[in-house]
């Protein structure tokens, strides 16, 4: 099928942070190269090493670490339709077969396209977050009703199904990994696993430039803001916490903006004339208002 000759992952110089995501190192590249390669090749020759190709992935690791935001990278790499993201709670549902039901509405859409174009048609991804919610060790969850195992069993219907589909992704996202059934990580189900830790120094001077990079262009980040050193103070944050204190700096910086008008018990007024910059003062305040 001529659909899936593109990726722009597999170009040489291919680089996650010129996609808006830090911190992730080569190894993680040659993981998923390796993954999605499969993606790529074409029927003909999975067939002919008589392997079929990578339909599940699972990112786990704290939150806020980017595993949505890479998720969705996948996708828009692979060249696949717009993904559709659900969370594990949101499946369940206490009524009979509903839950099944919610499952099985997720694939319609893909097994329908794959019927009427074969391998031709477009890679669907499904993205599912907080996949413990629903996927914990089948029996364990104590609550008696039974809805996670049936939830499991038909996601794994539907993946196993998927064996003559060619057009599914199932990316799931967990904090737990150790909550999962061990029966979802077998070859041909989620086989593919990818930590996405907590960002090192590095990873976290690459997310605080990449969260800084339109005020930097604007010329609104203040020379005193040194990046190396900001890493060096966040310790244990997320890039979502990062973000977070990009974020607050900046509202630090735009008050400076403002004034009360009549000795303090005035309206606010925003004066456009004065001149915005967010400094390295903004950013210490910042850290100390977002806490890892
Ligand atoms: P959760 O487990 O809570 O769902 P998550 O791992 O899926 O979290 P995201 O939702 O992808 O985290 O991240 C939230 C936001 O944090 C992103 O939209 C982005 O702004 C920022 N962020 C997180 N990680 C990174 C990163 N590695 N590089 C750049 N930005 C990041």
């Amino acid at each position: 099928g001529g659909s899936r000759a593109r990726g722009n992952l597999f170009q040489p110089n291919f680089e996650f942070k010129n996609m808006g995501i830090g911190g992730l190192d080569k190894q993680f590249m040659t993981i998923l190269r390796r993954a999605f390669v499969t993606r790529m090749a074409s029927p003909a020759d999975l067939e002919k090493l008589g392997i079929t190709h990578v339909k599940g992935m699972l990112l786990y690791g704290p939150p806020g670490t980017g595993k949505t935001l890479i998720a969705r990278q996948i996708g828009k790499m692979l060249n696949a339709v717009e993904p559709k993201i659900v969370n594990g709670p949101e499946m369940l549902s206490k009524f009979v077969g509903a839950s099944e039901e919610n499952i099985r509405k997720l694939f319609k859409d893909a097994e329908d396209e794959y019927r009427s174009k074969g391998d031709d048609s477009n890679l669907h991804i499904i993205i599912f977050d907080e996949l413990d919610a629903v996927f914990k060790q089948r029996g364990s969850r104590g609550d008696g009703t039974g809805v996670g195992d049936n939830v499991v069993n038909q996601l794994l219907s539907k993946m196993d199904g998927v064996n003559q589909l060619n057009n599914i992704l199932v990316i799931g996202m967990t904090n737990r990994r150790d909550l999962i059934d061990s029966a979802l990580m077998r070859p041909g189900r989620f086989e593919i696993q990818l930590e996405i830790p907590l960002p090192d120094k590095d990873g976290r001077k690459q997310i605080f430039t990449i969260h800084t990079n339109r005020m930097r262009e604007e010329g609104l980040l203040g020379s005193d803001v040194d990046l190396d050193e900001l890493a060096e103070l966040t310790k244990n944050y997320s890039g979502a916490e990062i973000a977070g204190v990009v974020r607050a700096a900046s509202q630090s910086g735009l008050t400076r903006k403002t004034t009360i008008g009549q000795a303090g018990k005035g309206t606010v007024t925003y004066d456009d004339k004065k001149q915005l910059l967010i400094t390295r003062d903004d950013f210490m305040g910042a850290l100390q208002d977002v806490r890892p």
